[in-house]
């Protein structure tokens, strides 16, 4: 089979998904399944929905745009805040997009108005991640210039944490939110149907029951990928890790020093690499490097390999202190965490092949 290649297993993807939906419904609230992490690969969302998610989101266009080509009919959320004149093609692709500019909002109504169909709106609310979103304290103000325009329908406020600023989702910042949510109610005696946190970090307050009880959507990603939360870096219970591994192969292994002979200067990406001498080693050097992956995100399943670094087109891995006796043209597994699938699955140069049971 082709290496380097990504073998994915659907069924656990859909049995993840039924987890955290689960969960997520016993306390009032609907899953959104975020595709970004796998650049929207179609069978991935497929087996999200299988799973049970209200509606998929991507923050790329060209990703909802693939879904879209291969037939996925949910209703899609654009993810980032759309770019000014893109307005048609988002009003086109998606159902809903976040926002939080009002000229954008403007642009997106005058499609609505065009199309006879108005375009669905999330406000996103900085409750203190420091990213996308008007001020807590703008909030109100904000829904008001909204709804002075018809093409669009504001169907709710959102809020993200932790991805930019590293800030914990806790009961005051989602409260916060929903204190919003409670204001506009009030003000405007408006329906507002969706109260939408993100992402994964935010299961642990839904598991403890401290989620408040306005928040009515939430939207994981690497929750349902990799059933971890990178964030603390938990499993999420009752999920499996392993829906995605790497396989890539063996192009050399030679005994050598483990330090570099001759004047260094900085390595292909501009880093001065550092050794440690551990005489000479065994090392293995695959047919994959940092143009397809990030190192940081792939764990070799052989526990007793190390990775000790890579250029453009090779990763090179110590593997003295392995049992197995490996061989050139050998295929090697790893584990992936998050930054480890989203560059891979953006690398043209890695395929992917879809098992039914764990490899
Ligand atoms: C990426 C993203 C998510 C999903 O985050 P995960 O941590 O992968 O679950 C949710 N909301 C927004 C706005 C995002 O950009």
């Amino acid at each position: 089979m082709d290496t380097p290649r990504l073998e994915i297993n659907l069924m656990k993807i859909t049995n993840n998904t039924r987890t955290i939906v689960s969960l997520c419904e016993n306390n009032g609230i609907g899953v959104v399944g975020v595709t970004k992490g796998v650049s929207g690969m179609p069978q991935v969302a497929k087996a999200m929905l299988d799973g049970g998610v209200c509606c998929l989101a991507d923050a790329r266009i060209q990703n909802i745009k693939k879904m879209r080509k291969a037939g996925i009919a949910a209703p899609i959320m654009m993810l980032r805040l759309p770019r000014i004149g893109n307005a048609s093609q988002i009003a086109h692709l998606a159902d809903i997009s976040v926002n939080s500019e009002r000229h954008m909002i403007r642009q997106l109504s005058h499609e609505g108005l065009k199309r006879n169909q108005p375009h669905n709106i999330i406000l996103m609310i900085d409750v203190g991640d420091r990213r996308e979103g008007v001020l807590f304290s703008r909030a109100l103000e904000s829904i008001d210039q909204i709804l002075a325009f018809k093409g669009v329908q504001l169907m709710g406020i959102g809020t993200n944490v932790g991805c930019y600023g590293g800030v914990i989702p806790t009961e005051k910042n989602m409260g916060q939110l929903a204190s919003i949510a409670i204001k506009i109610h009030k003000a405007f005696s408006l329906p507002l149907p969706v109260v939408s946190v993100g992402g994964t970090n935010c299961l642990k307050l839904i598991e403890d029951g401290k989620m408040p009880a306005e928040i009515n959507q939430i939207r994981i990603g690497e929750g349902i990928l990799l059933g971890r939360d990178s964030s603390t870096g938990r499993v999420l219970p009752g999920t499996e890790q392993d829906a995605f591994q790497l396989v890539a192969e063996i192009v050399e292994i030679k005994s050598k020093p483990s330090l570099p002979m001759g004047i260094l200067g900085k390595d292909a990406f501009g880093h001065t690499p550092v050794f440690k001498n551990r005489g000479i080693r065994k090392r293995a050097l695959i047919a994959l490097g940092k143009q397809d992956v990030r190192l940081s995100g792939m764990i070799p399943v052989d526990a007793h390999i190390k990775i000790l670094g890579g250029s453009s087109d090779y990763i090179v891995l110590d593997i003295s202190d392995s049992a197995q006796n490996y061989r050139l043209g050998d295929s090697l597994r790893f584990h992936l965490l998050y930054p480890g699938l989203l560059s891979l699955t953006t690398s043209p140069y890695v395929s992917h092949v879809f098992t039914e049971d764990s490899p």
